[in-house]
């Protein structure tokens, strides 16, 4: 099928006053459907190119309400879900009072529109999701919880109230997924284009934080989900890019599998639930990270940190076969995708050898490799049974 398909059950059939008469459009990504309302669409082609017709249709001028106009309207819709947050958005300064014996992690990212992601392919709720998502993954990989989240947006003009309130919509929609409180931050004006930072708050005992540091010769390397499927996303989403920006007319080729492919591009999730799931069997990793820049690259600051080698085997790197396929149809080998693709957000964390029996239980957690001396250096064991040296960089393509 072609991706977004109308459909008679994913079409709405009523429109809304002042945008026109093109109905609101849903498509599925992953399990869930994700609403795009007709004025994100352009001359009422389904296409991902939307958050250009914000620009010009049903739109709040931001400089209409003022800043505090802005907060008020972010504010009001604001849940609470932590009992840490003793005050959030609208004063000064929050006030967070967390239990006697945590420590505070806290962990910030800085997005730039045209640098870190493409708003052409990129829905506004989405990328105020993944901002979220992303952040709290690194809460995650010191094995901590994630309590409050600040965010700052500088933005220019050419953004409407109802572009900042889609990208609050997916702010305050991971708000909801983790029970993290959005607990302040602050919004000003850009020259051009946005750029959003998100903080992230979150706390742990300090015995049960991992750090990168921890690794351990003999240790397990265990990596949650699959690998190099963001990669594919962004790879089809950028050829889609091309494929309209040559003919406007053109609708995407997007099947049902590789919607999968652009769920974990455009919407990641942070991996909270191995860390429930590590604490609910009683494991306790000797080192952790999340899997931002690929995997190659991860390993090599598990290394550098806990000074130590790593043996790695090609052929228990957990890649889906939409994965293998779209790689193919890229002419990407998918083993590179996987090592060097990056935007995963899996959780990369190594266990005594003792804990071989739980680990091994884990439906979503796969053993990958064991930890060497330094003097070992990093290999991958490919599926010949060649040992080849692990590079942090490089594309081999077919
Ligand atoms: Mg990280």
């Amino acid at each position: 099928m072609t991706f977004p398909k109308k459909t008679e059950s994913n079409q709405r059939t009523v429109s809304r006053a002042g945008r026109g008469q093109v109905p609101d459009f849903t498509f599925p990504i992953g399990n869930e459907s994700v609403i795009l309302p007709a004025h994100y669409r352009i001359k009422g082609i389904n296409y991902l190119i939307f958050n250009l017709l914000m620009e010009n249709q049903g739109r709040t001028e931001l400089s209409s309400l003022g800043e505090f106009g802005i907060i008020n309207r972010i504010a009001s819709k604001t849940e609470k879900y932590q009992e840490s947050t003793r005050t959030g958005i609208g004063d000064d300064a929050a006030v967070l009072a967390y239990p006697a014996g945590e420590e505070v992690l806290v962990s910030t990212d800085l997005l730039a529109e045209g640098v870190h992601f493409d708003l052409s392919y990129t829905p506004l709720h989405l990328l105020g999701y993944k901002a979220v998502a992303v952040n709290l993954s690194d809460i995650a990989a010191m094995n901590a919880v994630p309590r409050q989240i600040l965010v700052s947006l500088a933005l220019s003009n050419r953004f409407s109230m109802e572009a900042i309130e889609a990208l609050y919509d997916g702010i305050r929609q991971a708000c909801k997924e983790y029970h993290v409180d959005l607990a302040g931050g602050d919004t000003t004006s850009s020259q051009s284009g946005l750029v959003l930072s998100v903080t992230a708050l979150g706390t742990q005992k300090p015995d049960l934080i991992v750090n990168r540091s921890g690794a351990r010769v003999g240790d397990l390397i265990c990596v949650s989900g699959d690998l190099g499927s963001a990669y594919m996303g962004l790879q089809i989403l950028r050829r889609e890019k091309k494929v309209f920006e040559a003919d406007p007319d053109m609708q995407p080729e997007i099947s049902d599998e590789q919607a999968y492919l652009l769920q974990r591009q455009l919407k990641p999730e942070a991996r909270t639930d191995i860390v429930y799931e590590l604490a609910e069997k009683n494991i306790l990793p000797n080192s952790m990270i999340d899997v931002s820049d690929g995997l190659a690259s991860e390993l090599f600051h598990l290394c550098s940190k806990s000074g130590v080698g790593v043996q790695i085997f090609e052929d228990k790197i957990p890649v889906e076969n939409l994965t293998k396929l779209a790689a193919s149809d890229f002419g990407l080998s998918p083993l590179t995708c996987a090592l060097n693709g990056g935007e995963d957000y899996e959780l990369l964390f190594t266990v005594p050898l003792s804990e071989f029996d739980k680990v091994a239980k884990m439906p979503d957690v796969s053993i990958i490799g064991v930890v060497k001396n330094a003097d070992y250096g990093k290999k991958l064991v490919l599926k010949s049974g060649q040992e080849t040296e692990l590079k942090a960089q490089g594309w081999v393509h077919f």
